[in-house]
């Protein structure tokens, strides 16, 4: 596995003797299984000198055999073994373990008791600069499913009209995610009239009225886990001539956003760029996350484009670019599309109308 090759060096070079690696998208970025997140241990091993295994309670090794093929070594457990002591015993005492960043504290504690003299670090430092650059087939997967996600919003007059609830549009939103190609619903924003300042709004039972503006920020998970995430602001009627002023700023904000993506600009300039546009207009305060976060086999990823951030872009990184703004009592709008840095640009993977639409 060549995917393999890379991290066993990439650890390598970062001081780490071994990296475990506990189900979730590392996981699944590294070998494709997509393993239950049980009790039970399940762990990719990957030594920086000597062969990959990976690690299966018994009554899994059927699903990890179907997932994985005969690519790597499969290390059974049964309900009395210790897998922890298991791994301890092939591994000796390594100087430093790199432990996946979500893996749960009791398997890392569990970890720390089984190799004493091992020092844990974060697997992620090695794994997120592997993972933040796609490769042309991850890019298609991503491709796939901003268009899958983009069909969402185009049916939503079915669904958003004056008379109904947050919750009444969610549901339907949630059953055309799962309908136009996602395995998993991941999110379902529907936020109505002064709901549309909060940009985490939780649905709720608000009855939605004429003339209010909505911001529905929607994604899913595909079957090949690459996730999708766009937001659109729709407005039920003809809007309020002051939503439409500030509409019209966010929208020259986040298309100077997308249209700056090269490679070489740093994410704090690209954060900048938009922040600027909604500064000069007078909305500066109201506009209170950052520009956007990479995306590919989790919603939330490196790169972070965050003021404060050096980073340079590199073809090959995909993230969101999502502006806002949030007047608190009245009303809120945010345009999202996820893009990918090309080597002359940047594409955008949602190519709905970025105008506000009037339903
Ligand atoms: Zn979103
Ligand atoms: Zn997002």
């Amino acid at each position: 596995m060549e995917l393999l090759d890379r991290a066993r060096q990439a650890a390598a070079d970062a001081g780490f003797d071994v990296l475990l690696v506990s189900p979730g998208p590392d996981l699944r970025y590294l070998t494709g299984y997509q393993a239950l997140p049980l009790e039970r241990l399940t762990c990719l091993v990957l030594p920086a000198r000597g062969e990959a295994f990976m690690v299966v309670p018994l009554l899994e090794e059927p699903a990890a055999q179907a997932a994985l093929g005969g690519g790597l070594e499969l290390v059974t457990w049964g309900e009395t073994d210790d897998p922890y002591a298991k791994i301890a015993a092939r591994l000796g005492s390594p100087a430093l373990a790199g432990l996946d960043n979500h893996m749960h504290a009791e398997k890392v504690l569990r970890f720390r008791a089984a190799l004493p003299g091992t020092e844990q670090g974060l697997a992620g430092d090695v794994l997120r600069e592997l993972r933040m650059r796609k490769t042309p087939a991850e890019v298609a997967s991503l491709r796939a499913a901003g268009a899958a996600i983009d069909r969402v919003h185009r049916r939503m007059a079915e669904w958003l009209r004056p008379g109904r609830t947050e919750h009444d549009v969610a549901r339907d939103i949630a059953d055309a995610i799962l309908a136009e190609g996602h395995a998993t619903v991941d999110f379902v924003i529907v936020a109505s009239g002064p709901n549309g300042a909060s940009p985490h709004h939780e649905v709720s039972g608000r009855v939605i009225e004429a003339g209010e503006p909505v911001v529905v920020d929607i994604g899913g998970t595909m079957p090949d886990g690459y996730c999708s995430d766009s937001t659109r602001t729709y407005s039920l009627g003809e809007p309020h001539s002051d939503f439409v002023d500030l509409y019209t700023v966010l929208l020259r904000a986040q298309v100077a956003q997308t249209e700056t993506v090269r490679p070489g600009i740093t994410a704090q300039e690209l954060d900048g760029v938009g922040r600027g546009v909604i500064a000069a207009a007078g909305y500066g305060e109201y506009f209170v996350h950052r520009t956007g976060h990479g995306i590919g086999l989790s919603t939330h990823e490196e790169p972070y484009i965050v003021a404060g951030s050096p980073l340079p872009l590199e073809a090959g990184m995909a993230f969101s670019i999502e502006p806002g703004i949030y007047i608190p009592g009245r009303f809120g709008a945010r345009i999202e599309d996820i893009c990918v840095c090309t080597p002359d640009g940047g594409e955008r993977l949602n190519l709905t109308s970025r105008e506000l639409v009037v339903l």
